[in-house]
């Protein structure tokens, strides 16, 4: 597990930005491990300010809310570069669900830590077909330090990093169904692709 390499700036005279980011499937946590970081910046006397993409309307619109319902006020924005001025006054910069931004918010965190806010981004590292998501990667690339949290695999009890949709549906994003996904070791995420192919194909047939 991570441990921050600190949790505030101390009383150094120049201020140090980082990133750090938390990347998981769905029910790995990772939410609850940014709300985590917060929480100990705020304890120490951290102005600390919460940011998530406005297409994830999901719970309510000021909290990031994760599915333990430990929350925190947060502010949607539409576009990465909306953080800039509100972080600019800030030490810590929390975003969530950073995946479903786009890839302007690798130069943002950039811009950010660059001038000495430490910025936690939390998301999901693949999207329902295992691929890569949104702008996750390349934060994965710049960033100082990077956990990947791991959920559980409802079908074999293993260690779990894909998020399985159950559903058919080929659109990359299914905002607030995640009755829609679980979380699958490497082993069952084939298996069930597989499943869905030929459920496919034989549907096809039938038509
Ligand atoms: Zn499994």
């Amino acid at each position: 597990m991570f441990i921050e390499p600190r949790v505030g700036n101390g009383r150094d005279a120049a201020r140090r930005g980082w990133i750090e980011v938390v990347v998981g499937s769905m029910f790995s946590g990772k939410t609850e491990e940014l709300i985590r970081r917060l929480n100990r910046a705020k304890i120490a006397r951290q102005r600390v300010e919460i940011f998530k993409p406005a297409l994830d309307t999901r719970y309510h619109e000021l909290d990031v809310v994760s599915h333990n319902a430990t929350s925190i006020r947060s502010t949607p924005v539409t576009f990465p570069n909306e953080i800039l001025l509100p972080a600019s006054s800030c030490d810590v910069v929390g975003i969530d669900e950073g995946q479903f931004f786009d890839e302007s918010l690798v130069e943002v965190c950039n811009q950010l830590a660059d001038h000495g806010v430490r910025v936690i981004v939390a998301g999901l590292d693949m999207d329902y077909r295992g691929k890569p998501f949104g702008p996750m990667p390349a934060l994965m690339a710049v960033a100082e330090y990077v956990t990947k949290v791991h959920a559980v695999c409802v079908c074999c009890g293993e260690i779990a990093t894909y998020s399985f949709r159950k559903a058919a549906s080929a659109e990359q994003v299914l905002l607030g169904e995640t009755d829609s996904y679980e979380a699958r070791c490497r082993h069952c995420f084939l298996e069930g692709q597989q499943e869905k192919t030929e459920l496919h194909a034989a549907d096809a047939l039938k038509h």
